[in-house]
């Protein structure tokens, strides 16, 4: 027998949004590029990705995406298996060579600060702190020889711009887990823009991939030849190497591949990256909107100028329980608009992700009254 759980609150269905998946990561896959997937899945699925089928999506992603970053000539596109959490350790190894500078406003950026800080071969790195709900600002140093920035703190819905700080002589390493592809950013600012695929890009978690400048390519090689022992899985040279030939060092998940593709293919065909943003700053404006307008709710950071395109941050009155709104919004089939726990806030987080239809990001918005008003009454 089956046991359905009846929400004590019924939002009407003509209140819904068409896609109730609001989560930042895994994020919504667009139904079409699945349907993509089941047409191809029997010449595509289970087949091996050291042959040409495999391949050729891979170099569809990498050319893709430098073509959607409109990356300049010496720019490549690396991959490997592990996401973004896996490249803090490859960068450790792999692009650091003494001593890196870290912005940490959140989890996320903490999390790769802390992995240099553990690294034994490395000097104490440079950590800039700032209350979460804000960014701090990179500082250049001659002893500095990466810069590490995240261009969307996704534990807290900051974003900032990504710029090379003035008279840095160092690389700069953006992590753009949650921002890449959909927020507006300039390759010329960049040595290295690394992201996962289950957040913009629509596809399922455990790969990364990095845009590298010229420059990045050099240090990998140049930390190659130092000697330098570093464990084969993290290792940016056998990625680079591996990347040339499309390709990744161990196996790959093919859908996760498959999806991706997809979804750059799609970005590409609608008018790239500032088509993308463009739909992201809709639904900010939406989303912001009816946060600054309604009574019982106000957007987290302060700064409208910091305030994320791809995450959004919303405050809820005290009288109104933000983790009983989310439950009964899942009950309902809205999902994961849950605050990052950590934050430890009376908070919703809302993905608006390109692949996120603006439209039920205006349809959520009411589905929230609805429960909202009817949990005070
Ligand atoms: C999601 C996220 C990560 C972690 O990505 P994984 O693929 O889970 O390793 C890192 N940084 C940021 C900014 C993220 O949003």
């Amino acid at each position: 027998m089956s046991t359905q759980v009846r929400p004590q609150i019924e939002v009407p269905a003509q209140l819904k949004p068409a896609d109730g998946r609001f989560g930042c990561g895994p994020a919504k896959v667009r139904p079409k590029a699945v349907e993509q997937l089941q047409r191809q899945a029997a010449t595509f699925l289970g087949t091996s990705h050291r042959q040409s089928r495999v391949r050729a999506v891979v170099g569809g992603v990498r050319s893709g995406l430098s073509r959607l970053f409109q990356l300049p000539d010496g720019y490549e596109v690396l991959l490997g298996n592990g996401g973004s959490t896996c490249f803090w350790d490859c960068a450790t190894f792999s692009l650091i060579e003494r001593k890196s500078q870290h912005l940490s406003f959140g989890e996320f950026s903490a999390k790769f600060a802390a992995a240099a800080e553990a690294a034994p071969h490395l000097t104490e790195p440079e950590v800039i702190v700032s209350p979460p709900g804000t960014h701090p600002d990179a500082i250049a140093r001659a002893d500095v020889d990466v810069y590490a920035l995240t261009h969307n703190e996704t534990s807290t819905g900051v974003a900032m711009p990504i710029q090379r700080p003035a008279g840095a002589e160092g690389l700069v390493v953006v992590d753009g887990t949650s921002a890449a592809g959909g927020l507006r950013v300039d390759p010329g600012q960049f040595d290295v823009y690394y992201f996962s695929p289950q957040k913009c890009f629509a596809s399922d978690g455990g790969l990364w991939l990095a845009a590298c400048s010229p420059a990045a390519v050099e240090r990998i090689e140049e930390i190659r030849r130092s000697g330098r022992w570093t464990p084969a899985f993290l290792d940016l040279g056998l990625a680079l190497d591996n990347s040339r030939l499309e390709q990744t060092y161990n196996t790959p998940a093919l859908a996760t591949l498959f999806l991706l593709a997809e979804q750059v293919s799609w970005l590409n065909e609608n008018g790239g990256l500032e088509w993308a943003a463009g739909r992201c700053d809709e639904s900010a404006r939406v989303l912001y909107g009816w946060a600054e307008r309604t009574e019982w709710t106000q957007p987290y950071v302060k700064r409208q100028e910091d305030r994320s395109h791809v995450v959004a941050t919303i405050d809820l009155d005290p009288g109104i329980d933000a983790v009983r709104v989310s439950q009964m919004l899942r009950l309902n089939g809205i999902v994961d608009t849950e605050a990052y726990r950590k934050l430890g806030r009376n908070q919703l987080r809302i993905a608006l992700f390109p692949a996120i239809e603006p439209a039920d990001v205006e349809a959520l918005t009411a589905c929230i009254k609805y429960v909202a008003e009817r949990l005070q009454a």
